[in-house]
């Protein structure tokens, strides 16, 4: 008996040709996050993580439990099937294993078995295996006088039998985010304020396996330091979903920019429009650098004045790259549920300096016309205020 971690992965595995592709981009993933000396391998469609040493579990869940492409995972162990007995009195071993299991978990009160038998020379079915075997946990625990009860729907434990063709797995099984492991769909550049919306929107697109490249505008002298650490922690955090490789944060001043666009017309209504099509066009150009080929913003419809479907056209007609936007149809409160779960909501929350609020004009434009925008775009030169930009930015 070996204790192990077991992975599956769902969405991965049907992509049929590619399949191969998917599993190893999953694999280096994990590889990457594991701790030195614990190996991992892949058999039959899932991967088998070898636990030596007790203490590093907790560590190694914790992991999984961040990484696109990881459908369930869960700690328990592997038997080749000469360690179990041919007849029903399997039934009784594998309800001690399980039992001891569960024993060790804290606090529970429902639990289900699931068992899936891939050896269908195993002669015991499936449905009958997690009945008996569910029956004597249920028994045990009676016995000792802890009221424990099955819940098929929603169990807080569920431990899985699997009856392989040598060997049988026996976890509990936890839920991983699913999706696609990052690196396995190309990369986009995100734009990272220190705000709630795009880091949740990063995220989003970590989990249909984009790598994300971050670039930070930032209104400094005049914004804070403190504002910056904000974006870099921010990163810090979405790191943990990344795999393989940390996320490139690029950082660009724009004070120059904003001066330019002031000085047409004061306050004018567009400014903000402006802004943003400056912000898109330099994230562009650093998409071409490393080769992204999308722009990813926090944009979610009607959440601001500023984010209409008007000037949603208005701002990303500077740039050819698509502009995804994964939050365009969430409310604010979906949007901050999943930056708590995700860890970026109590950085999000601390005050900092928007360089988009800073430059919000008293009455912005809600319904942006084109022919208005390249008005403005006269009396100023963009091409050169993005090669500026882009000779002043700073890889972090
Ligand atoms: P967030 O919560 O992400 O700050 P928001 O609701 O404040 O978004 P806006 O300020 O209109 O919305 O910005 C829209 C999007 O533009 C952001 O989600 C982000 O992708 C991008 N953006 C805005 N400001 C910056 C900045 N200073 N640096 C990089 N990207 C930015
Ligand atoms: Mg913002």
């Amino acid at each position: 008996m070996k204790r192990v971690i077991v992975v599956h992965y769902d969405e991965v595995a049907l992509k049929g040709g590619n399949r191969g592709y998917f599993e190893d981009v999953l694999m280096r993933n994990i590889r990457v996050g594991l701790p030195k000396g614990v190996a991992v391998t892949q058999e039959w469609g899932r991967m088998l993580v070898d636990i030596n040493d007790q203490a590093v579990v907790s560590e190694v869940l914790n992991m999984l439990s961040h990484i696109p492409g990881v459908a369930t995972y869960g700690a328990g162990v592997s038997l080749s099937r000469d360690e179990l007995s041919d007849d029903h009195s399997v039934i009784d071993e594998l309800g001690k294993m399980v039992t001891s299991m569960l024993q060790e978990c804290e606090v529970w009160s429902t639990f289900r078995i699931t068992a899936k038998r891939v050896d269908k020379g195993f002669n015991i079915e499936s449905n009958v295996l997690e009945r008996e075997v569910g029956d004597r946990v249920f028994e045990h625990f009676k016995s000792v006088g802890e009221s424990k009860s099955v819940s098929l729907r929603n169990p807080e434990k569920e431990v899985v039998v699997e009856i392989l063709n040598k060997k049988v797995l026996i976890y509990i099984k936890e839920r991983g985010i699913s999706g696609l492991p990052v690196g396995s769909s190309g990369k986009a550049v995100a734009l990272l304020s220190g705000g709630f919306d795009s880091p949740v929107a990063a995220y989003m697109l970590m989990k249909r396996g984009v790598r994300i490249v971050a670039i930070h505008f930032h209104g400094m002298p005049h914004t804070s330091e403190a504002s910056l650490d904000k974006v870099k922690s921010i990163v810090k955090v979405l790191n943990n979903f990344s795999g393989e490789k940390r996320i490139k944060l690029y950082i660009v001043p724009v004070e120059r920019a904003m001066k330019a666009i002031a000085l047409e017309g004061k306050q004018s209504k567009l400014r903000l429009i402006l802004l943003r099509r400056f912000m898109n066009r330099v994230a562009q150009e650093v998409a071409h650098k490393v080769g992204a080929k999308a722009l990813v913003t926090g944009e979610s419809v009607g959440q601001v004045a500023s984010q209409t479907l008007e000037n949603m056209r208005a701002t990303a007609e500077s740039v050819d790259l698509p502009v995804l936007r994964p939050l365009c149809g969430m409310n604010k409160q979906e949007i901050i549920n999943i930056a708590s779960e995700i860890g970026t909501h109590d950085i999000s929350v601390l005050p900092h300096d928007d360089t988009c609020a800073m430059f919000m004009p008293k009455s912005p434009e809600t319904k942006a016309k084109m022919p208005e925008v390249r008005e403005a775009l006269k009396t100023y030169d963009e091409d050169t205020l993005v090669e500026q930009a882009l000779s002043d930015m700073e890889l972090v």
